[in-house]
């Protein structure tokens, strides 16, 4: 084949694209780190939450990117530093995870420490938490693989989808996955720490980001937390991609200037550095969490699953064939139960908030007031919902 001359390059580009099907117009997996995926990533047929048939880049990441140092989560002692935390109660706002914040809760009537000054630490990946205010720290379980998909054309939603506590967001380019609010003491009893990121494990033993991490910094200095996050700071760049399939961008423009026209979910039409052409597309916030508040497209189905035997996404595991069995020793008080999506959806709540609601406060055997609460439901409606107790 000849070298195109400059005035063809363009075409042979888009040529290029059409005849290998994953180079298209928004090119998704490009973008990502090279060291994000663990399988080639590939384009497939996808059905969008709206019924919309259409294609989507299909991802599958690791439980944590190669080389991405996470923590620190729950301080082992009030003469340590956790990670951090937003307290939504009185004196509400971001806070270190550290003597100070955690004897402020203890003023409000959440204990978090013995008279020793040990704090509450809890493994739920082994174990529901024995103290009723208990720090979440998860550990990781190398083995998990989290397949995700985004469409490759994102289609506009009638109405933004509000994305409510653990609502799936969307994925960094590390390949870390995005969700919002984890779910808040008040709610649970227990505190899932945050890392100096806004990362933590979930249940299911992977690593995923609850910020807008390569813009958390900003945050910081508006909250005046002293925090340095690992991961390499910079407000204009693209952060990742939204499960609508839209880009997400730090609190700047590509220029360092501050966005204009901005929509409920944070985002706007404009050009970035992706290419001359004006796109839409979400900025983070300056306030934690600096996510989007909503997704103004439609989400593919079936977007997020896990090999893993509990957390969000676990439901899936076996059931496209990606899944293994489940191994010894994870499963048990974490697993997601037969029924949960159907009682999710009866409680009009999402499975995963209705299984992360009953993983924080202890699993099966979850006490189902706090439960109740956390979703905003009756303990009624919940009893009623959920599948029968074994
Ligand atoms: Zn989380
Ligand atoms: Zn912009």
């Amino acid at each position: 084949m000849p070298t195109p001359n400059p005035p063809l390059s363009g075409l042979a580009l888009v040529l290029s694209g059409l005849s290998f099907g994953d180079t298209s117009s928004l090119a998704v997996p490009t973008r990502f780190a090279e060291s994000a995926f663990i399988d080639a990533s590939e384009v497939v047929d996808c059905t969008l939450e709206n019924g919309t048939q259409t294609r989507c880049h299909q991802i599958t990441v690791g439980y944590l990117p190669e080389g991405l140092t996470i923590g620190p989560f729950c301080p082992a002692t009030l003469d340590d530093v956790g990670g951090i935390w937003e307290w939504t109660g009185d004196h509400h706002g971001l806070y270190r995870v550290d003597r100070d914040f955690l004897v402020m809760l203890d003023g409000l009537g959440f204990r978090f420490f013995d008279e020793d000054g040990t704090v509450h630490i809890a493994d739920i990946a082994t174990a529901p938490p024995d103290d009723d205010h208990a720090c979440i720290n998860v550990s990781p379980d190398e083995s998990v693989e989290i397949t995700m998909l985004l469409p490759v054309e994102p289609v506009m939603a009638e109405t933004p989808t509000p994305l409510n506590t653990v609502a799936k967001v969307g994925v960094a380019l590390d390949g870390v996955p995005v969700f919002s609010d984890a779910p808040q003491i008040q709610q649970t009893g227990h505190m899932p720490a945050l890392d100096v990121c806004g990362g933590h494990i979930d249940p299911g033993g992977w690593y995923h980001w609850h910020s807008t991490s390569t813009d958390i910094e900003t945050v910081f200095d508006q909250e005046e937390v002293v925090a340095d996050c690992v991961v390499a700071q910079d407000p204009a760049a693209q952060f990742g991609y939204a499960f609508d399939g839209f880009a997400i961008f730090g609190s700047r423009e590509a220029e360092g200037s501050q966005p204009q026209g901005l929509d409920a979910c944070n985002g706007h039409v404009g050009i970035t550095a992706e290419g001359p052409e004006a796109i839409y597309h979400y900025h983070a916030t300056e306030t934690f969490p600096n996510l989007p508040q909503c997704l103004v497209g439609v989400s593919a189905r079936n977007n997020f699953s896990t090999t893993a035997t509990a957390g969000v996404g676990a439901t899936r595991a076996g059931q496209d064939g990606r899944g293994e069995p489940p191994r010894p020793g994870r499963e048990g008080p974490r697993g997601m139960p037969p029924g949960f999506e159907e009682a999710a959806a009866e409680l009009g709540v999402s499975a995963e908030a209705l299984m992360q609601a009953m993983d924080a406060a202890g699993g099966p055997n979850a006490d189902l007031d706090v439960v109740a609460e956390a979703l905003g439901v009756s303990v009624e409606e919940l009893r009623t919902a959920l599948p029968p107790r074994r």
